[in-house]
């Protein structure tokens, strides 16, 4: 049997070779004997998946497609760390750089892509690279450990998942870009300026409409120099400006190239014998450089190597998302109105959300979606389609319901081909999500991820594999329900609820337990677990930095310039002339551009460099303020009964044993405090998240105030006598606040959702509120002073300060 099998030998070792050869193996097993080269010295892996890896949700092992033994099972010869460099044609051999060569019948040509490095003056230089494969992504996190200045050259798909994944391993990232808008070939600009807006808050910043011109520096990268004269320091540079099909083996074998090696519908070369595939490919002059369309054209090179009729491969209309954690956008077919199209467009500034559906004759030909991308699925599948949509335009605009979706779109999916890809990153057909679903027993996206990999990277696909869900399990589909984010269907109270039934403990624990179906989460929910597990667990649970947000994790506000601000803890507003000129000597010393005095009855010094903060707060030697984070920020007293006249209680005293007793605490937002003398309220209590406002021989107490964006004047708490007694209620109140409140819920928001006679009720047992009060104090006592740790632990200390590397000759 195995004496009549045909050779097949497949060069390029990555994802659409390899897919053509899992596909091949499936129609026909027993056909070919297979041998593959691959250049990287690693098995198939999912290249998509570097950006995760980089982001830190994923690691390398993570991202195999299919381990050696996988080879092995299917008595695949396989070498790696091999090139193939020349092709005999007329005898059908192929020969390797390490000396092996290997007969052919039938071979494939799936060599990819080189990413494309522009040729600017010192792009030679250490430090300069691409991002590309598992190389790239190893030299960037070793460059994290010792350099801080990462310059990405690029702001489309590549250079930003490049540039969110620097800033998470610690780097300040600056992206540079030829164009004004960011995306600009798949985003129009209104989106491309919110993803603009959103990415600037999580960190990055934008160097737009320029023009690189040389790279400086000795041996090793320094600075990138600009067109118009300006530089920006880097002391690494990303190029992610675009790939080119790597023809080179093809072009010196006599192969038909043009921009890549060109291809028939069947994939076949203009040599007999030779196919080629994926990105080295150009199928009708198009040359794709996503997944999709190369897991398609595998599929019509694996069924016509098996000897199955085909139609052939007629091109694939693409879509994108971008995969960074906390943006969503999509966009798919043509995003700008061709000649007689029209285009309908939804913008919600207070959610961020916007939408744009362009049609043409009727049909949908193209879509962005940007902060809601639910329907990103089901959009592209009607534009594939070609569907008519004539009256369901604004319908499809305002967002597809889960019902009308199963009802008027459900044939849809059901007229699809079984070979037709759902999940476009992992290469899953609608196939073997119904095999999955009819032969496997799945009944949630969850196990259908587990089963299959569909849904399990971008999670783009989760709304048309629901949708097969629905049509092949029927009632007996696990419903799927509003999560945190979009990364989990789970709520607030089901998570918190399973982290402490199950006793989990850290944030990837709870993403693996609860089946995440974003491997690596996103920057709603990482820092919502983070909180929680915080919570739930004060004693054992290390916080994890990297799931806190900039200002969070270097104790100090970011300013637009990218400076800081320092604020010292100032107890109740009430300083001493001593404190005062340690201040303003420490103002001085720094250079700090501006002084002011804050709403809180504190002190900023803004503009501080990032490097100077551990030398002034050691040279301060005051507490933090917290003026950053989702802390208690201050408690803000009048003069009370010490010096006014119309005072009954003392404002000061009471406003600076609450500050102390909570002062670095954590909350699910920021919490504000004040303290009134007497009911002329000079200190607002009542536009705070706990207000204290004295009346004759007692206190009244306030809760869910708040004086931002949306104002919100307190309810009265209860009436107390003494001062014990308002530490005993503020501090029940703050931690049932803790422990039943969303992660970023403001006291405001929660207690007007969940009515203030419940919060009443939950604490007007006192066994309840000692209780309550006993874990607040539990909590407190095991936080210590931010500032003080970074000033006395010289391994926190170094992120912060400069790297002067030498420069080696
Ligand atoms: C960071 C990153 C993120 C991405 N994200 C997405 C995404 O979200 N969605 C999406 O659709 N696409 C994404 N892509 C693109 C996607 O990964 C590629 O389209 C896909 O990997 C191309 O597959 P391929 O097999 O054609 O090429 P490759 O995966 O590049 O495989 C080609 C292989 O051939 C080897 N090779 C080349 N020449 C020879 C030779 N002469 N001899 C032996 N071996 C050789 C190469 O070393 C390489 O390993 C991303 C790419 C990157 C780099
Ligand atoms: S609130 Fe009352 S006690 Fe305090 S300053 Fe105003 S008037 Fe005086």
């Amino acid at each position: 049997m195995t004496a009549t099998r045909k050779k097949l030998v497949l060069v390029g070792n990555g994802m659409a070779g390899v897919w053509a050869i899992e596909h091949l193996l499936k129609l026909a097993p027993e056909a070919y004997e297979i041998t593959i080269f691959g250049s990287e010295p690693h098995p198939n892996y999912n290249r998509i998946m570097l950006s995760s890896v980089l982001a830190g949700g994923a690691n390398m092992d993570e991202i195999i497609i299919n381990d050696l033994e996988w080879y092995r099972s299917h008595n695949i010869t396989l070498y790696i760390g091999q090139t193939v460099t020349a092709i005999d044609t007329d005898k059908r051999v192929i020969y390797s750089d390490k000396g092996i060569e290997t007969e052919y019948d039938e071979l494939i040509l799936a060599t990819g892509s080189h990413p494309f490095m522009l040729p600017l003056p010192g792009a030679d230089k250490k430090g300069v690279i691409a991002f590309r494969d598992i190389k790239d992504c190893e030299i960037m996190q070793e460059t994290a450990k010792s350099y801080r200045k990462a310059v990405v050259i690029g702001g489309g798909l590549l250079g930003l998942e490049a540039a969110r994944g620097l800033l998470h391993l610690g780097m300040e990232v600056s992206v540079v870009h030829i164009n004004e808008y960011i995306m600009e070939r798949q985003l129009d600009q209104p989106a491309s300026i919110m993803l603009r807006k959103e990415l600037e808050d999580q960190g990055m910043k934008f160097l737009l409409n320029k023009q690189s011109e040389a790279i400086l520096g000795q041996k090793r990268v320094k600075s990138l120099l600009f067109a118009d004269g300006s530089t920006v320091e880097a002391d690494l540079i990303v190029m992610a400006v675009g790939i080119k099909p790597n023809i080179k083996l093809a072009q010196k074998s006599g192969i038909t190239i043009n921009r890549g090696i060109v291809v028939n519908d069947y994939m076949e070369t203009n040599i007999p014998g030779i196919s080629a595939v994926g990105e080295c490919a150009e199928h009708r002059g198009i040359a794709y450089g996503l997944v999709a369309p190369l897991y398609e054209q595998g599929a019509v090179l694996a069924k016509r190597l098996a000897g199955v009729v085909t139609e052939g491969y007629a091109g694939s209309v693409t879509s994108t998302k971008l995969k960074v954690s906390g943006v969503n956008v999509f966009s798919a077919g043509q995003f700008t109105e061709p000649e007689n199209s029209r285009a309908l467009r939804f913008q919600d500034e207070i959610d961020g959300v916007y939408k744009k559906l362009v049609i043409q004759n009727d049909k949908l030909i193209g879509a962005v979606l940007f902060g809601d991308t639910n329907d990103g699925a089901q959009l592209f599948s009607m534009i594939k389609k070609g569907e008519n949509i004539k009256g369901r335009e604004k319908e499809l605009l305002l967002g597809i319901s889960a019902d009308a979706f199963s009802a008027g779109q459900g044939n849809r999916l059901e007229e699809m081909a079984d070979d037709e890809i759902i999940c476009g990153c992992n290469g899953v057909s609608k196939g073997r999500i119904a095999e999955a679903i009819q032969s496997e027993g799945c009944t949630s996206v969850g196990q259908i991820k587990a089963c299959t990999k569909a849904s399990a990277s971008c999670g783009g696909c989760k709304p048309l594999v629901e949708g097969l869900l629905q049509l092949y399990a029927g009632d007996a589909v696990v419903t799927v329900k509003e999560g945190i984010c979009g990364c989990t269907p789970l709520g607030r109270d089901e998570i918190v609820s399973e982290i402490k039934r199950m006793e989990l403990k850290t944030v990837k624990e709870v993403m693996n337990v609860l089946e995440w179906n974003v491997e690596e989460g996103c920057s709603k929910c990482r820092p919502s677990l983070n909180y929680y597990l915080g919570m739930l667990w004060p004693e054992e649970y290390v916080d994890e930095k990297e799931s806190r947000f900039t200002n969070e994790r270097y104790h100090a506000n970011i300013q637009k310039d990218g400076t800081y601000s320092v604020v010292p803890r100032i107890y109740g507003g009430v300083t001493s002339p001593a404190a005062l000129k340690k201040i303003a000597e420490v103002a001085e010393k720094f250079d700090v551009p501006m002084v002011k005095f804050t709403g809180g009855q504190r002190i900023d010094l803004l503009g501080v460099k990032k490097e100077d903060l551990p030398k002034m707060w050691e040279e301060l030697d005051m507490p933090s303020g917290h003026a950053y984070g989702k802390t208690l920020r201050t408690v803000k007293t009048c003069v009370g009964s010490t010096f006014c006249r119309f005072g009954t209680q003392d404002a000061i005293g009471m406003g600076i044993r609450l500050e102390k007793e909570f002062e670095r605490l954590t909350a699910p937002a920021k919490v504000k405090l004040a303290v009134s003398g007497c009911p002329r309220n000079c200190a607002e209590a009542t536009i705070k998240d706990f207000g204290v406002v004295a009346i004759d021989g007692g206190w009244e107490l306030h809760i869910g105030g708040n004086g931002g964006v949306h104002v919100r004047a307190t309810d009265l708490l209860c009436v107390v006598k003494t001062d014990d007694e308002v530490v005993e209620w503020a501090s029940a109140f703050l931690q049932y606040y803790r422990e039943s409140a969303g992660w970023n819920e403001r006291t405001a928001a929660w207690v007007e959702r969940v009515g203030v006679d419940s919060v009443k009720k939950a604490l007007e047992n006192r066994e309840d509120r000692l209780a309550l009060q006993e874990r607040i104090q539990k909590t407190l006592s095991l936080t210590t002073d931010p500032w003080k740790q970074i000033v006395n632990e010289p391994e926190l200390r170094k992120n912060f300060e400069p790297i002067t590397q030498p420069e080696t000759v």
